[in-house]
């Protein structure tokens, strides 16, 4: 069983490729399931450069999900789904907008710490100008909360704070041992997101280090390329499934309504 749950498509404005195109690709890879999780609107088109208008959520995303699910059903799974963003302050816009839709699953992300979108290559600079554990420990103090919201069902990238090869100074496995103690009890599962190894880091999104954390927490694992391209769905596969093997005892979670099942990987 193989899906990838996590991908984009042109409407984000940084992504390339129709979400067609991405279901079409995902079937000539032979995928059991696509998830086509683009990025979330945000309250009043917050953010706009980089995700669709609210208006373009219900006249052209939504109708065109459900109409690629009901085209290929014979050849491939399509999951509707998206990905928001946790940023303080939007919580009850989010529960209602989530709740005015049936989505398969919605991946939890954080992108922000405060009005700083710290995986913006634009915004980089401003690593320069940081303490980097102070960032560190604010970034998972955002993915506790995510996970403490109950709005989201899967933890994204949970450590894309490393995009750029920004390392802590001091040893965080408290902090992270912390955090996925919290995200055990919300019940979320964590993807894995091969799109870090395309990244300057170049390394899987959770690193090793937090992959033995969350085996021995019992947490469960998706699959994620985090495609902004259609040749990039299932990229690096090879290495998520190794690693499914090796901390989720080959076990994915596979969601529908928003209800979690696993199966064999
Ligand atoms: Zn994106
Ligand atoms: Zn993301």
């Amino acid at each position: 069983m193989l899906i990838d749950y996590h991908t984009h498509n042109e409407l984000c404005k940084h992504a390339d490729g129709t979400l067609e195109e991405y279901v079409q690709q995902a079937i000539k890879l032979g995928l059991n399931e696509i998830g086509l999780a683009d990025h979330s609107p945000m309250p009043n088109d917050w953010d706009i450069e980089v995700r669709m208008y609210e208006a373009q959520f219900w006249a052209d995303y939504k109708p065109t999900v459900l109409k690629l699910r009901e085209k290929y059903k014979d050849a491939i799974t399509v999951k509707f789904a998206l990905e928001g963003d946790f940023f303080p302050g939007t919580e009850s816009w989010v529960k209602s907008f989530n709740a005015k839709n049936e989505f398969d699953y919605v991946i939890g992300s954080v992108h922000y710490l405060g009005e700083w979108g710290f995986d913006n290559p634009l915004y980089i600079g401003k690593f320069e100008h940081v303490d980097i554990d102070q960032v560190y420990i604010s970034y998972y103090d955002h993915i506790k909360r995510s996970a403490q919201s109950g709005l989201f069902d899967i933890i994204g990238h949970c450590d894309l704070v490393k995009k750029f090869g920004h390392r802590p100074k001091k040893n965080i496995e408290e902090v992270l041992r912390e955090t996925f103690k919290v995200v055990k009890q919300s019940g979320m599962s964590v993807e894995i997101n091969t799109s870090g190894l395309r990244k300057p880091v170049k390394e899987v999104y959770p690193s090793e280090q937090i992959l033995r954390i969350i085996s021995e927490y019992d947490i469960p694992l998706t699959i994620g390329s985090d495609a902004h391209t259609p040749t990039d769905v299932g990229r690096d596969f090879n290495v998520a499934r190794q690693l499914v093997e090796k901390y989720g005892k080959g076990k994915i979670s596979l969601y529908t309504n928003r209800q979690r099942s696993e199966v064999n990987i």
